[in-house]
């Protein structure tokens, strides 16, 4: 019954929505090109709204072209862009209903953590969206993934950074790409998604739904953040490498809890040298799935007691932006560690012990 009456009411709904599409390049606006045999990105905002079989009905669609990129060639500096592009667009368009950003699928967890931190309580929807096949290509996800992107933004009574792509919705600090090739190419990293789209867009609890809040756009990050994968062997000297290039933060994939090396190559002796001399480490999990917990182990334990704060169940990507977003505002270290440990998009679902003792 609530599918056939909102299914109707966006049906009838007789002001069009207002949607702003941002393209930024990726897959989806890609061409191919003979001289190099590659895909590399091409299509105008224009061509990519062509693609779509029907147009898009009661949605009015304001087109704006910020990059064409390959996005494993996104810097920082872009998603600096990006949030001021998104701030640019709501002081001119304040009636918009919402924003879509489409987006290469390799780095579009990093850039949608990063637009989650520095633009928040947007109080629509800020739908990143993207595909694995160019969009001109006939079996292409890219239009259905636009489609869908854009129904959200339209219609989504949400009001979340998120990432749309083959029928589900993920919350920007919450998701990683896990699929080279699947239409399928994102998962959300627990909780479930945000919602699906079937008939209805079909949307969870726990979500921030659309609200009148005034939009806080806090566009800072310092670059300066490391992310270091600890693999067997991994020499701890490289840490204090990092240090003397001049990085202020660092997070550590640790293993499984966030585990680390305590024997042959002991990083904790690393960690509160890098940690004295003023740099902030984070403890992340290697697993997609799961969350850091340095109490559970005594390889957790001597990476907390040298200094290092837990990334608890963030993503390392949101971990890293997080750390990044932080260190644009302050390096005073009991801020930096009580902010690392508060929720501020979700990103933390979470916080504390696994309490498991294998007792
Ligand atoms: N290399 C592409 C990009 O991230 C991959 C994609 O969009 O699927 O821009």
């Amino acid at each position: 019954m609530s599918i056939l009456i909102s299914l109707v009411k966006a049906l009838s709904q007789s002001d069009p929505a207002k949607v702003c599409l941002i393209t930024t390049g990726g897959t989806i606006s890609s061409v191919y090109d003979p001289q190099t045999a590659a895909l590399r990105p091409g299509l105008s905002v224009t061509a990519l709204l062509e693609s779509l079989p029907k147009g898009m009905g009661n949605v009015e669609v304001v087109q704006r072209e910020l990059f064409q990129l390959d996005s494993a060639n996104a810097q920082p500096h872009h998603w600096l862009e990006l949030a001021s592009a998104i701030r640019d667009i709501h002081e001119e368009m304040p009636d918009l209903n919402g924003i879509v950003v489409s987006h290469g699928t390799d780095t579009m967890a990093y850039s949608a953590a990063a637009v989650s931190f520095m633009v928040r309580d947007f109080g629509r929807p800020i739908v990143f969206t993207g595909a694995q096949i160019p969009a001109t290509v006939p079996w292409s996800d890219g239009p259905r993934n636009l489609i869908d992107a854009i129904r959200v933004a339209a219609f989504g009574d949400i009001a979340e950074t998120c990432i749309v792509f083959n029928g589900e919705i993920h919350r920007g600090t919450r998701v990683k790409k896990l699929r080279v090739n699947s239409y399928d190419a994102f998962d959300s990293m627990d909780p479930t998604p945000l919602g699906v789209l079937a008939r209805d867009i079909i949307l969870y609890e726990g979500r921030k739904k659309r609200n009148n809040l005034v939009p806080k756009f806090d566009i800072r990050i310092n670059n300066n953040v490391w992310l270091l994968k600890v693999f067997p062997g991994l020499q701890p000297q490289i840490l204090l490498k990092i240090l003397d290039m001049g990085y202020q933060g660092i997070v550590i994939e640790g293993f499984g809890a966030g585990n680390i090396p305590s024997e042959e190559n002991a990083i904790a002796g690393a960690i509160s040298q890098a940690v004295s001399q003023g740099c902030f480490i984070v403890i992340s999990s290697q697993c997609a799935f799961g969350q850091a917990d340095l109490s559970m182990y005594e390889v957790g334990r001597i990476a907390a007691e040298a200094g290092a704060m837990s990334a608890y169940d963030m993503t390392s990507e949101a971990a890293l932006i997080k750390l990044a977003w932080i260190l644009g505002r302050t390096t005073e270290p009991d801020q930096v560690r009580e902010m690392m440990a508060t929720d501020y998009v979700g990103e933390i679902t979470f916080l504390g012990q696994s309490g498991y003792t294998g007792a």
